[in-house]
C-alpha cells in the first residue's frame, strides 16, 4: 500500500502565537484553523500548501508528548505524517514488515483524521503518523 502524498509535517513550536508571524508574514501562508487537542495535550494551527499542510505543534502541558519533545530537543520538526486510503491498513501492513508501531490501530486526530503512530527507533530517528480521512 502507498501513501497518496505528504499529508502534513508537525512542527514543535514554543508558542503559535510567535511561530505563525514566520509562517504568515515571512512565507506568505495563511493559517486557516487553530485546534485544542486535549488527550494529545497539544494547540495546532495549521497551514495549507497544495495538498499538504504545516501543523504547529504547541504544547499545553510539559508532561505531554509536545511537551516532553520540547524540553529534550527544542523547536524543530517533530513528525512527518503519510495520507493512506486506509490507514488501519497501512499500519497492520507495516507492522507485518516487523515496523514497531506506537498504535496498532488507528485513532481520532486532529481535524477528525484518523492517525497512527510508528515507533522512531524503526523509522532512523524520524517519527511517522499515518493518517486518512
Ligand atoms: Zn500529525
Amino acid at each position: 500500500m502507498k501513501p497518496t502524498h505528504i499529508e502534513h509535517i508537525g512542527i514543535a513550536v514554543n508558542s503559535i502565537d510567535e511561530a505563525r508571524k514566520y509562517y504568515e508574514d515571512v512565507l506568505g501562508l495563511e493559517c486557516y484553523a487553530i485546534e485544542e487537542v486535549a488527550d494529545q495535550k497539544v494547540k495546532t494551527a495549521f497551514f495549507m500548501i497544495g495538498q499538504t499542510k504545516i501543523e504547529l505543534l504547541e504544547s499545553t502541558d510539559p508532561e505531554g508528548p509536545i511537551g516532553k519533545f520540547l524540553a529534550n530537543k527544542g523547536q524543530g520538526i517533530h513528525h512527518i505524517a503519510f495520507a493512506y486510503e486506509n490507514v488501519d491498513a497501512a499500519l497492520s501492513e507495516a507492522g507485518e514488515k516487523g515496523i514497531n508501531l506506537i498504535d496498532k490501530t488507528s485513532r481520532k486526530g486532529a481535524e477528525g483524521l484518523k492517525i497512527g503512530f510508528l515507533h522512531p527507533k524503526a523509522t532512523m530517528g524520524v517519527l511517522t503518523e499515518f493518517c486518512s480521512k
